[in-house]
């Protein structure tokens, strides 16, 4: 079992507060990512898992083990970087027979385990090319092979795809999330691409400003965000959030007027008063009649499929996600009316940013 526990982790650097007063438990087996924008102290967290770095205070275990203050060497990791080295003047099969060496394993078994894991990764035909020759999926396989051939108990992976291109992203995604599966190891992914958490964990823990935010599936992470912060990093393009103020069942803020659901406050306990109103690009649409709301459409940008539309709106930006053909009547400068769907709102709390209120959920538990 390789469960990993983390207990009021806390790493500064002088006055900063790196990462502070983490706690988490991640299963034997799961596949778990760290996500949240740059500087929030994904790899400080990493690297105090991995032993690379020492925590100022908390404590980790490994499998029921406390290692907080074990070197590298003697946690039984494995790990793979954004960028990393591979010995240039080594073959593949060097490369990835290197660290079973260090570790005295005979010939014959680094033979055997070499070859599975190049089998595993798809990489047989370039075991005795040299890296230089690799392209960037080719040299990030090997280093993720050689994580792979030393049977660690965990494995530990920041950014490891980041710099690859998009289509080769996409393919390593799916690989990887395919692998993992298949070796059942326990493994903790940094990242600061939704798109790759949301396709590839079991659960996301969503990190702001050295702080967890929310720890859960990918799909409730999306649905249910805990708070503000969640709701706005998760979600391309990010969800619209505006403040309110509310009135006898009514949102209101500078030409912005949307009827909450009926009953929605009363049953979630909310007092009029000031708020902050969410509602994703997808879930707004063009009203048939005008309405209470209309806005000024800006920008058209086309995607394919569907079409992104920027409207100003309570003085920001304001986007609307809608299907390639029925919104091609509109122009930038065109009054829209709007109309934000009143089972997909959120309501957050203005200072705390607590998620207070959400109709799609309410909805979705009655039935
Ligand atoms: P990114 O996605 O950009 O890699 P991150 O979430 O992984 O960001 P960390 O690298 O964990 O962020 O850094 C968290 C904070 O700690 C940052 O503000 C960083 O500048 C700071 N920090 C990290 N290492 C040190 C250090 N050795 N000395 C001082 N500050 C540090």
């Amino acid at each position: 079992m390789a469960e990993i526990r983390v207990e009021r982790l806390h790493r500064s650097f002088g006055e900063f507060v790196a990462v502070g007063d983490l706690s988490f438990n991640i299963g034997d087996g799961e596949f778990v990512f760290f996500l949240g924008p740059s500087g929030c102290g994904k790899t400080t967290t990493l690297r105090m898992i991995a032993g690379l770095l020492m925590p100022t205070s908390g404590r980790i275990e490994l499998g029921g083990r406390n290692v907080t203050f074990l070197k590298p060497r003697h946690r039984n990791v494995g790990m793979v970087f954004q960028s990393n080295v591979l010995y240039h003047h080594l073959s593949v099969y060097e490369n990835l027979a290197y660290p079973l060496k260090v570790r005295g394993w005979s010939a014959t078994e680094i033979r055997r385990k070499v070859q599975d894991v190049a089998a595993l990764l798809q990489i047989t035909d370039t075991l005795h090319r040299g890296t230089e020759s690799l392209s960037g999926g080719q040299a990030q396989r090997v280093a993720i092979g050689r994580m792979l051939v030393r049977d660690a108990d965990v494995f530990l992976m920041d950014e490891p795809i980041s710099h690859l291109d998009a289509k080769l992203r996409a393919h390593m995604r799916a690989e990887l999330r395919h692998l993992q599966k298949e070796l059942g190891r326990t493994t903790v992914f940094v990242s600061h691409d939704q798109l790759e958490a949301m396709s590839m964990a079991d659960r996301i823990a969503v990190m702001n400003d050295g702080a967890l935010q929310q720890f859960a599936p990918p799909q409730e992470v999306f649905d249910r965000p805990a708070n503000v912060f969640v709701a706005g990093f998760v979600g391309e393009p990010q969800m619209n959030i505006l403040d309110v103020d509310i009135r006898e069942g009514v949102a209101h803020a500078p030409g912005f007027r949307c009827d909450l659901p009926p009953g929605w406050l009363a049953r979630n306990g909310i007092a009029p008063g000031a708020y902050r109103l969410g509602v994703r690009p997808e879930h707004v649409e063009i009203a048939e009649a005008p309405g209470h709301l209309a806005a000024r459409l800006e920008v058209t940008e086309p995607m394919g499929a569907e079409n992104l539309l920027t409207f100003s709106l309570a003085g920001q930006d304001f986007k609307l996600r809608q299907p390639t053909g029925l919104c091609d009547r509109f122009r930038p400068g065109d009054m829209v009316p709007l109309l934000p769907r009143p089972d997909h709102l959120y309501l957050f709390d203005r200072v705390s940013g607590c998620t207070l209120a959400q109709a799609a959920f309410t909805d979705r538990s009655r039935t």
